[in-house]
């Protein structure tokens, strides 16, 4: 993660009051639940204590003129709680589903907000894992949970009421057990919230480790290591497999000790009533009553070791979500940044150094000005740091030191997206998304007419091959579309930017993974594309060199030659064997 995330647990408490502050857009509904909750509770509360009232007064009071009056009473008010009840699932379902949206929103909003170097140190299933499945659990404390927890709460406070106004020494002997519950509350807690984290993070590898496989399967395939990928995979499969039975072994101490401590007060309730009622300190009915409140309350209360479980689950869930919420990116926008103006494309580096987080220096000292609508090549060893040093123009990192200016305006001083939408970018590798290729061309500018789009994609010199397909720009690419070569998704790629025209273009080896035959027609999109803006282009191949204005030399983060093809050759060095050795090979195909 990045290094900005706060690592620091949060306790239980502080996540599920944050998670609560989701369903503020709800307040209204929110009190509304609570309201139909109060009403429902009180209603079945009300039961027993007309139960009584019957036993007392009229049953053993043999008034039987009055007794249909009270079992009617009972129907109505059983009708009316279910009534309440069924209201309240399906406000609390709303309620809880729309704030699990909201929030599954604002996590995917600041994941893309975030810079690029979030990205280098996530592993993607373990994100989507968060996006997905966190939210739902967190999803269960909004609806389900929070209804019980209240139910449950207001059932044990409103029992202790009714019984301490008729008999405070019921009242008492109810509140000794409290203590009981509480601390196997407790122990129940401390005991299985590590166990969910451990679940939560494991859940979170598994997605890792099928997002990789699924995607590498060429090379999977290639290696034949299905059998070692299997394997990684079940290993963690087998680590949730097994903390779910070990939490389940946490509860399954939890209901017998509930069920022990339930009869335990029944029995008592038994013993100290009945000897009450004997004595006639105490009313049958209240007895009664009394009993069927204990058969009310075992509910709640082997429930809590459940509900204890869900709010430890949602809170690790919610500490997941947290930790991405409370990751800021590295990159940050001015305040007051401003929109980008028409530049002419020179771009300026000054004294700009850089290292990723916790490496060396990546990037030394690099000063360097290109004019506008100069083509630069920039050229050195593998891992010199040419790929870096281009990531700092559209503000993927920014300079440790030093800064990079356009038309001598430094570019922290602009809004990142407008900066961006000056640069267009084709590299080794072209993402194409699930869409027609006209939705892929246009994929910089929607609005862009058909015309438009043809004239980019002409420039690019991919038109032709459209064409030919029986859906033309309608045709569907990717998996159930058209299948593209390398070539032909660069060229789709080039002519995304032509359409955008950006001033300034970044080529990173574009021909690096095409063959000869289609290299020829790549390169004339690529002039024609290259023609009328600045240009860097990260190059192995001759042709980028040859086109080029100037040559820059990167080896080891430092910029150790700049010149034209002939100066560079005069001068030795990096360049000129790398030069040499690639005409010889070139020679070589060509005999
Ligand atoms: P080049 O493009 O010249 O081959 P790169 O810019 O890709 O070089 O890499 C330069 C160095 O930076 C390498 O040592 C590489 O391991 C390191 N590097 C590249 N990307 C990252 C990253 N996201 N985090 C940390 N180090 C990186």
């Amino acid at each position: 993660m990045d290094s900005n995330t706060s690592i620091k647990r949060l306790t239980t408490l502080k996540i599920i009051g944050r998670l609560l502050g989701f369903l503020k857009p709800y307040k209204f509904l929110v009190v509304l639940a609570i309201l139909l909750l109060f009403f429902s509770t009180g209603l079945a509360l009300a039961t027993p204590a007309l139960t009584k009232t019957a036993i007392d007064n009229f049953i053993l009071g043999k008034n039987i003129a009055l007794l249909p009056k009270v079992a009617m009473l009972l129907l109505v008010i059983s009708l009316a709680e279910s009534v309440l009840s069924s209201l309240l699932r399906i406000l609390t379902e709303y309620i809880s589903q729309n704030t699990v949206h909201q929030l599954r929103k604002t996590l995917y909003e600041h994941i893309n907000n975030l810079s690029i170097g979030f990205f280098d140190w996530t592993k993607t299933g373990d994100l989507m894992s968060r996006i997905t499945a966190d939210s739902h659990a967190v999803g269960q404390l909004y609806g389900f949970g929070a209804v019980n927890i209240l139910v449950n709460f207001l059932t044990l406070i409103g029992i202790f009421i009714v019984v301490t106004i008729w008999e405070p020494r019921l009242g008492l002997l109810y509140l000794a057990l409290i203590p009981f519950v509480v601390i196997a509350m407790r122990a129940y807690a401390f005991k299985v919230r590590p166990l969910w984290r451990k679940n939560r993070q494991t859940n979170g590898e598994i997605t890792s480790i099928m997002q990789e496989t699924i995607t590498s399967m060429r090379i999977i395939k290639l290696f034949g290591t299905e059998k070692e990928e299997l394997l990684r995979f079940s290993t963690k499969n087998r680590e949730v497999c097994d903390l779910l039975i070990s939490s389940s072994k946490v509860s399954s101490y939890w209901q017998p000790y509930i069920g022990f401590l339930t009869s335990t007060a029944s029995a008592l309730v038994l013993l100290i009533g009945g000897s009450l009622v004997i004595k006639e300190q105490l009313t049958l009915g209240t007895l009664i009553a009394f009993t069927s409140y204990l058969g009310l309350l075992a509910r709640p209360i082997r429930q809590s070791g459940f509900l204890i479980g869900m709010i430890q689950s949602s809170a690790v869930a919610g500490e997941r979500i947290f930790e991405i919420l409370d990751t800021t990116s590295n990159v940050k926008e001015k305040e007051g940044a401003l929109d980008v103006p028409d530049v002419a494309g020179k771009l300026t580096f000054e004294n700009v150094s850089f290292a990723y987080p916790k490496s060396a220096m990546i990037v030394k000292d690099i000063s360097l000005e290109i004019l506008p609508r100069e083509r630069v090549a920039l050229v050195g060893p593998t891992g010199a740091g040419k790929s870096t040093l281009i990531s700092l123009i559209p503000r993927f990192y920014d300079p440790t030191s030093g800064r990079i200016l356009l038309d001598g305006v430094d570019i922290k001083e602009y809004k990142l997206k407008s900066l961006r939408a000056k640069i267009g970018f084709v590299l080794q590798e072209t993402f194409l998304f699930d869409g027609s290729i006209r939705d892929n061309i246009a994929y910089g500018k929607p609005d862009a007419s058909l015309d438009e789009i043809r004239e980019a994609a002409k420039a690019a010199e991919i038109d032709d091959f459209i064409m030919t397909l029986p859906q033309g720009y309608d045709s569907p690419i990717g998996e159930r579309g058209v299948r593209l070569s390398g070539g032909q998704k660069q060229r789709i790629a080039i002519a995304r930017v032509i359409l955008v025209n950006p001033p300034i273009l970044i080529l990173d080896e574009p021909t690096a993974n095409i063959d000869a035959g289609t290299e020829a027609k790549m390169e004339k999109a690529l002039l024609n594309v290259t023609n009328s803006r600045t240009t860097i282009v990260i190059a192995h191949r001759l042709w980028a060199i040859q086109n080029a204005g100037r040559i820059a030399v990167l080896e080891k983060g430092q910029l150790t030659q700049v010149g034209t093809h002939t100066e560079l050759l005069a001068l030795g060095g990096f360049y000129k064997e790398a030069y040499l050795e690639q005409s010889l090979q070139a020679k070589e195909v060509a005999q």
